[in-house]
């Protein structure tokens, strides 16, 4: 059992190959008891935000932002994941407490909740003046498959995607952790055929992670009979970005009339952030200094 949540990377000493594994136990369990998710949604939401924690560690700059958008047209809904490149993520899952049964046993119906009927969508802003897009049509809804289609389509890159969310009775995540193997530009595929073996070795990820004391062991299961280096230790957390001078902002961007009216009706202004469920409850008064400020500067 690996007792923090962290990614890292390895590269073949050929240079032929690289991998990143990132174990997320614990930031999919926040993003569940944030959203209240049903299992499958958990197991969903989890691997959407795992695959962004592992391609946005790719990123270089202190400031850039990765979102992956996937919406299969399912019962949950659009889920979205977003990121940054210093390992702090945070996602939401439109439809959280939406539920199917299983028909495989041991194995929640992912791709039947998140739907096939639609794109996998990864937005980087890396401080460009436009944002990289790159959309996919899903191919299952199970997340992987949808990701190295992704990175194969959209960025000409092989790539042998794994993510795995065990969920427990109790609804709390036992395990969850991801795997992203690329063939680099002129790879022999004798490598990849050597790592393919291990990795059908090694089994699901989330259950590797449950297994292993570190993901140094995963890499080295990973990368057997090859000689690597290793790269890159990232800790991960979920984070939102969120806060109430931000939300305070968007708010009074509302009129004076329709705050006046949220007030008169609900009695107060509470904004909740869709991203991590944090409530933020504003005075209308203060909300309509804001206003005035505003005003007064735009003047
Ligand atoms: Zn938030």
């Amino acid at each position: 059992m690996i007792d923090n949540d962290y990614l890292i990377k390895a590269v073949d000493r050929s240079g032929q190959v690289r991998i990143s594994i990132a174990h997320t136990t614990a930031v999919v369990d926040e993003a569940r008891t944030r959203h209240v998710t049903s299992a499958t949604a958990s197991a969903a939401l989890g691997r959407v935000l795992t695959a962004a924690l592992l391609m946005g560690s790719d990123m270089k700059g202190e400031r850039d932002v990765l979102t992956i958008r996937v919406d299969g047209n399912g019962i949950c809904g659009p889920i979205i994941a977003t990121v940054d490149s210093r390992g702090t993520g945070r996602a939401l899952i439109s439809n959280p407490q939406t539920d199917l049964p299983s028909k495989t046993p041991g194995k929640l119906a992912v791709g039947e909740l998140v739907g096939k009927n639609g794109f996998l969508e990864v937005i980087k802003d890396l401080g460009m003046k436009q944002p990289f897009v790159g959309k996919v049509p899903l191919v299952s809804g199970e997340i992987a498959e949808d990701v190295a289609s992704y990175f194969l389509l959209s960025e000409q890159i092989p790539s042998l995607v794994s993510l795995g969310v065990l969920v427990d009775t109790d609804l709390s995540i036992k395990a969850a952790g991801g795997l992203i193997v690329q063939a680099l530009p002129g790879a022999d595929d004798s490598i990849l055929e050597i790592i393919e073996n291990n990795i059908n070795a090694l089994g699901p990820i989330s259950e590797a992670v449950v297994r292993s004391s570190s993901l140094e062991t995963i890499a080295g299961q990973v990368m057997m009979g090859l000689s690597y280096n290793l790269a890159d230790r990232i800790p991960l957390s979920f984070k939102c970005n969120c806060n109430e001078g931000r939300l305070a902002a968007i708010m009074a961007g509302l009129s004076v009339e329709e705050l006046q009216e949220i007030e008169q009706n609900v009695g107060k202004i509470e904004v909740c952030c869709n991203f991590c469920n944090e409530r933020y409850q504003f005075e209308l008064h203060d909300l309509l200094q804001i206003k005035k400020h505003k005003a007064l500067e735009e003047f």
